[in-house]
């Protein structure tokens, strides 16, 4: 089969635009359908497409929306945001239906090499995927949920964008379904989280289920902070290890990799991509973690003493 391209950002800028690129030893980034569609099993995807298909649609249109819009940056006004303003601003992120955000300077090392972005400031927001639904894994309700986070923080990445053009900002909006960035790494290091065994956000309100996406931006004095409050996670992973049994397609490392960019790789995603096109969003890692079953106070309170915490 002819492999499947998605859009990308590069097609969409102009001469005018100044980008920021990756560093050499950058990874490649993909679009979750390109993965599916390269290593997963497609006669298979098809099948469960249709109980899918507009949420799937809404995020395509959210995807191009996203580079299509910036040409409607306005030219420079200013890259300062008060305090009132980023008050309003996190209170009309919330009201949009976004869990969580953060700000975070990115490191070029976490641009994908196939990527650019426009500003080096970013916003990083997450969207909680319904617990009812995560917690039926494999199914289409599963799947379903899945694609309606992607869908729905899709879309707020698009309002945010336009929300701050409106009041004289430049921005960029990172599609939710993969973008320009690692978003996991961005969560972690804006301190909404930390990322388990299984690669993915491990929040204090919501484990391990929740989607992430990313607004760049041109403000300069976001308030930046860094955290080490989830730091012991790393050492609770090691003595569970229960996402690496319950994956169906051995796809989870036991031992993480470690890449040149300082990055880390957690999961084979040409294995995920089996399991995760026959059903359209897998998730088995999401409701077998330990954190989605279990409070992340209670978790961190009965191991207090036993790792670095
Ligand atoms: S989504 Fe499924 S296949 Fe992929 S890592 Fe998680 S459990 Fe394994
Ligand atoms: S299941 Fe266990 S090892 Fe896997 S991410 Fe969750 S806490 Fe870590």
């Amino acid at each position: 089969m002819k492999e499947f391209k998605m859009v990308n950002i590069k097609n969409y800028l102009s001469k005018e635009m100044s980008v920021i690129h990756p560093v050499q030893y950058s990874p490649k980034g993909y679009f979750v359908p390109e993965i599916v569609s390269e290593y997963g099993q497609i006669s298979s995807f098809f099948k469960v497409m249709p109980f899918l298909f507009p949420y799937m649609i809404k995020t395509l249109f959210n995807i191009r929306k996203s580079y299509k819009s910036l040409k409607y940056n306005p030219g420079f006004v200013k890259s300062y945001i008060t305090e009132s303003e980023l008050i309003e601003l996190e209170t009309y992120a919330k009201k949009l239906g976004c869990s969580q955000l953060g700000y975070i300077k990115v490191p070029t090392e976490y641009i994908y090499s196939n990527k650019v972005i426009l500003f080096e400031n970013a916003i990083v927001l997450t969207m909680d995927m319904k617990k009812q639904f995560m917690s039926k894994a494999p199914s289409i309700q599963t799947s379903q949920e899945v694609w309606r986070a992607y869908a729905g923080l899709g879309k707020v990445v698009n309002q945010l964008s336009e929300y701050l053009r409106k009041k004289g900002f430049q921005a960029q909006a990172g599609p939710a379904l993969g973008g320009e960035t690692n978003y996991t790494f961005l969560a972690q290091k804006a301190g909404l989280g930390f990322i388990g065994k299984h690669g993915l956000l491990i929040s204090k309100l919501n484990g391990p289920s929740q989607r992430i996406a990313v607004v760049y931006v041109n403000i300069e004095n976001f308030p930046i902070t860094e955290t080490s409050e989830y730091n012991w996670i790393t050492d609770f992973c090691e003595t569970c290890n229960r996402c690496v049994r319950k994956c169906p397609s051995d796809a989870i490392y036991k031992k993480t990799e470690q890449l040149e960019n300082g990055g880390k790789r957690h999961i084979d995603f040409k294995k995920c991509a089996i399991p995760f096109s026959k059903t359209g969003g897998c998730s088995v890692c999401i409701k077998e973690c330990t954190f989605f079953n279990t409070d992340y106070e209670k978790i961190k309170h009965l191991n207090k003493g036993k790792i670095n915490s």
